[in-house]
């Protein structure tokens, strides 16, 4: 999860991420070894960004393939949780978690939303919970059919991303200031203006501001003030 992170803080101080590559790798499920394969990316060429801190990559499935399934049981998370090892205890606690999936269709954001879930029971850092949601949210970005369940997993990340800040889990008062910046986009684009405009108040009046976020955070205020909380962008 750091991985999302660093691209989060590159994204704030460049624009762009250079070298890329995808090297196919198998890695076994912890549950029941079952074998799947990951497209492992080193880099990726990102130009522009998105508000919600999306990077524009140059691989259509890339926010797809960071969070995988196990086809038979469902375990679900990135590239480096298929390396978990897990006791008995913990295989059928995982297991009775992937039990309500069973009749449910697995598509990418429910991958997502299956990584968390499991991260969540294991108490993992908020910040890596979060992220999972996060990273759903993006998978859906262009799909309107499914606002209601992106917004859904928006309103994780945004829990999640409050219960990181106040367990101090970033590295520094900049990383700080833009996950409070990220959880007022959240609290936007899932309509609740109130809160967004509160945490939109708390970047800017950090010391710390980076030069982006005091040019960005008054315009997205502006949508807030606006009640529009368009996701598009
Ligand atoms: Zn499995």
């Amino acid at each position: 999860m750091r991985k999302i992170i660093l691209l989060i803080v590159l994204f704030i101080t460049a624009n762009s991420i250079h070298a890329h590559d995808c090297h196919k790798q198998l890695v076994k499920c912890p549950i029941d070894n079952t074998e799947i394969e990951f497209c492992v990316v080193t880099g990726s060429i990102a130009y522009g960004n998105y508000t919600d801190f999306q990077q524009q990559v140059d691989m259509d499935d890339f926010y797809e393939g960071q969070i995988k399934s196990c086809p038979k049981c469902h375990f679900s998370g990135y590239y480096y949780d298929f390396s978990a090892l897990y006791n008995e205890k913990e295989k059928k606690d995982v297991l009775e978690i992937l039990s309500k999936y069973n009749d449910v269709k697995i598509d990418d954001a429910k991958e997502c939303e299956i990584a968390g879930t499991i991260k969540e029971f294991f108490k993992e850092a908020n910040d890596k919970i979060a992220n999972c949601y996060l990273i759903g949210s993006y998978v859906l970005k262009k799909k309107s059919k499914k606002a209601v369940y992106r917004k859904e997993l928006q309103k994780k990340a945004a829990y999640f991303l409050i219960k990181a800040v106040n367990n101090q889990e970033y590295a520094d008062q900049a990383e700080t200031i833009a996950i409070n910046y990220l959880i007022a986009e959240m609290y936007r684009r899932t309509g609740d203006f109130k809160n967004a405009l509160k945490y939109y108040d708390e970047v800017l009046t950090s010391k710390k501001i980076t030069a982006w976020l005091e040019e960005m955070t008054p315009i997205q205020k502006e949508l807030a003030k606006g009640k529009d909380d368009t996701n598009d962008i």
